[in-house]
């Protein structure tokens, strides 16, 4: 019988949490703020996209449909139940604020309640997700300031740390230097793809977890690319 790699404890190293949304979740929020659901989630069973484009679309308009503190806390524990169900111990979140600041005139409401989600997702199904706020290099850096600010807000309460996204090849990203030395001064960890899995203690644990969960169910496991070093944490994600 083909042994199922659900229990497998795992580190979720990177994903943004509006692309999380369950599609009936997302039909729900926008029904209840009177908006509709980009199309491509309508039939609430999953998401469709004809190409790249329309992607970044409808991924515009599933932000747009979160309004309130209750969609965000919603969505939030609802991605560490699913994440949980799939053996996820652990995950690194991005989550851009400043989209949101600018349409609602609030920097600290979408965070404070993503993290009250992840809070009771924590207690309620064992798995500790972490934020990483983002700022696309496209935007000012007067919203990147702002957007580590809300980081320094939060450090104690989940954020863990400042991502940089957007096109790079039309922006570099030496204009933010000074920022992310800024950064570094306030304790927040530079967040770039690559270079993620930041909190060291969850690391140590989750690479306990895997070998007990080697050691009792991996049994003729095939040691894949995933696990080809000593240290499979060593490998970074992306
Ligand atoms: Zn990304």
């Amino acid at each position: 019988m083909p042994r199922s790699l659900l229990g497998l404890p795992k580190a979720h190293l990177h994903v943004h949490l509006e692309g999380t949304i369950r599609p009936a979740t997302l039909v729900d929020i926008a029904a209840r703020h009177g908006v509709a659901a980009p199309l491509g989630a309508q039939d609430g069973a999953r998401y469709a996209f004809r190409d790249l484009a329309s992607f970044f679309v409808d991924y515009q308009r599933v932000r747009d449909c979160l309004n309130d503190a209750d969609d965000f806390r919603r969505i939030a524990y609802e991605l560490c139940q699913d994440e949980a169900a799939q053996g996820v111990r652990y995950a690194e979140v991005t989550f851009s604020p400043a989209y949101h600041a600018l349409r609602l005139g609030d920097w600290d409401m979408p965070v404070a309640t993503i993290l009250e989600g992840f809070a009771q997702g924590e207690s309620d199904f064992g798995i500790k997700c972490r934020l990483i706020l983002d700022h696309s290099r496209r935007r000012s850096y007067e919203l990147a300031e702002q957007t580590l600010a809300a980081a320094v807000r939060f450090r104690d309460r989940g954020v863990i740390g400042l991502g940089l996204g957007g096109p790079e090849a039309d922006y570099p990203p030496e204009p933010f230097a000074p920022l992310l030395d800024d950064a570094t001064l306030a304790q927040i960890a530079r967040a770039s793809v690559g270079s993620s899995y930041l909190d060291n203690s969850a690391k140590q644990s989750i690479a306990g977890e895997i070998d007990e969960w080697l050691a009792a169910e991996g049994e003729g496991f095939e040691p894949s690319r995933g696990f080809d070093s000593p240290n499979p944490l060593s490998r970074r994600a992306h």
